[in-house]
């Protein structure tokens, strides 16, 4: 089974990838941000609940993302593998996937991290937040903040992953194309 997590600060290209990747090797796509944005609309409890955080560019709370995954995953042991995107993005929340993974038997093989420059992360949100109209990419301050967020509560899983030999950083900046092949490569070496 190949499970990968896709790795890397908001803006980097991990939903665009994941498209990618997940037609060509037919894994199982997990977004814990897809899935939060549906619970809002679907006006669910779990969906008021995270709501203010996302609004303000905050993580929604450790609990709240594990409990979805488990949900799912438990749902998709069949699948041919699975792609987690924008998830773990806290140690506790590595920890959690790790534990529930190794239970099923099926670790992660690798963790694909994307390395974008701050300015084109920049670009990138501002950009996304004038076609998709999505609140947290269309106030500054807001992308600012995601960004500091990463840097603070998610970029040390990069150390977290290395220990364990599953880092595999990629240089994101260029076309998707060209982006995509460097993935191909990393993923063919784990496979
Ligand atoms: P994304 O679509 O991955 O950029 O996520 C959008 C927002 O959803 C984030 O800014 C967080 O508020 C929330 N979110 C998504 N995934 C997680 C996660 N794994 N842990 C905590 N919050 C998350």
């Amino acid at each position: 089974m190949l499970n990968l997590v896709l790795f890397g600060p908001p803006g980097a290209g991990k939903g665009t990838q994941a498209e990618k990747i997940i037609e060509k090797y037919a894994l199982k796509h997990f977004s814990t941000g897809d899935m939060l944005r549906k619970e809002i609309a679907d006006k669910t409890d779990l969906g008021m609940q995270a709501k203010a955080f996302m609004e303000k560019g905050e993580l929604v709370t450790d609990e709240l993302v594990i409990n979805i995954i488990n949900s799912v995953i438990e749902r998709n042991k069949e699948a041919n593998g699975f792609i987690f995107d924008g998830f773990p993005r806290t140690q506790a929340q590595a920890k959690a996937l790790d534990e529930l993974l190794l239970k099923l038997n099926i670790p992660i093989c690798a963790m694909i991290s994307l390395e974008v420059e701050k300015q084109e992360l920049v670009d990138r949100l501002v950009n996304r937040g004038k076609l998709s109209g999505r609140p947290d990419d269309s106030n500054i301050d807001v992308i600012e903040n995601r960004i500091q967020v990463y840097n603070n509560q998610t970029a040390p899983l990069i150390e977290y992953y290395k220990a364990q030999n599953k880092h595999r950083g990629i240089y994101g900046m260029g076309t998707i194309e060209e982006i995509f092949d460097r993935i191909c490569v990393e993923i063919e070496k784990v496979k």
